[in-house]
């Protein structure tokens, strides 16, 4: 397969500001494909992954309105490996073939997708030209993640003990965001490696 679009993988665990950056280089014009932004919209009612789902849990996981649970299906599969890997099983495919289908259409220099687990799963790695890792101390990934979601620490830490931690994840990465620091912080970082993914884009390197 042929390709002319640069891809990025951009990951962190959760609560590092994944989102935030995406937001960054999409205001420069960067084309972004949120890969649970995809999954949830593969998973509304007549989509595939709505079949997939129910296939593989069951009537019990639908609302009475016959939308999925998302509530219900979250505990079920953080609580449940086997559950988590059965879900993973139903989507994954699914997220890969339209991802690969979107990554086609991509007319920039380069395009950015996010992948909350692209370095603990192997399915998007091989799209993936070069990783940017999303950085900040797990302590302040709880503070964040507490502020926005409402969760107890003790729910963060549960869903940050199905990721990497900092240190492997750091390993992996090619490029390294640093957002220990303000929100503002982020825009200039952007800047200098959108500049440096032009060049490796018209480079043709991958
Ligand atoms: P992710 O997508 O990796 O889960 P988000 O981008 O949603 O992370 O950021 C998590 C939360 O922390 C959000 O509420 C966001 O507004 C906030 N946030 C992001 N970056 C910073 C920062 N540098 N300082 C303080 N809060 C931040």
């Amino acid at each position: 397969m042929t390709r002319s679009t640069y891809v990025i993988g951009l990951t962190g665990g959760i609560g590092s500001g994944k989102t935030a950056v995406a937001d960054a280089f999409a205001a420069l014009g960067i084309e972004i494909i949120d890969t649970d932004a995809l999954a949830h919209a593969l998973s509304a009612v007549g989509q595939p992954g709505f079949a997939a789902i129910r296939d593989a849990f069951g009537d019990r996981i639908l609302r009475p309105d016959g939308e999925i649970d998302r509530g219900a299906l979250r505990r079920l599969v953080f609580a449940d490996a086997t559950a988590r890997s059965r879900l993973e099983d139903a989507l994954h495919p699914l997220i890969g073939a339209e991802v690969a289908r979107r990554v086609e259409q991509w007319s920039g220099p380069y395009g950015l997708i996010v992948v909350p687990l692209l370095l603990e799963r192997k399915g998007l790695r091989s799209l993936v030209d070069r990783i940017l890792v999303v950085d900040c101390p797990e302590e302040e990934q709880v503070r964040r993640v507490v502020a926005r979601n409402g969760l107890a620490p003790a729910e963060v830490r549960a869903i940050m003990a199905t990721q990497l931690d900092r240190r492997q994840r750091l390993a992996a990465a090619d490029d390294i965001l640093d957002n220990a620091g303000t929100p503002e912080g982020i825009a200039p970082q952007v800047l200098v490696l959108d500049g440096r993914y032009r060049s490796l884009a018209a480079a043709g390197s991958g």
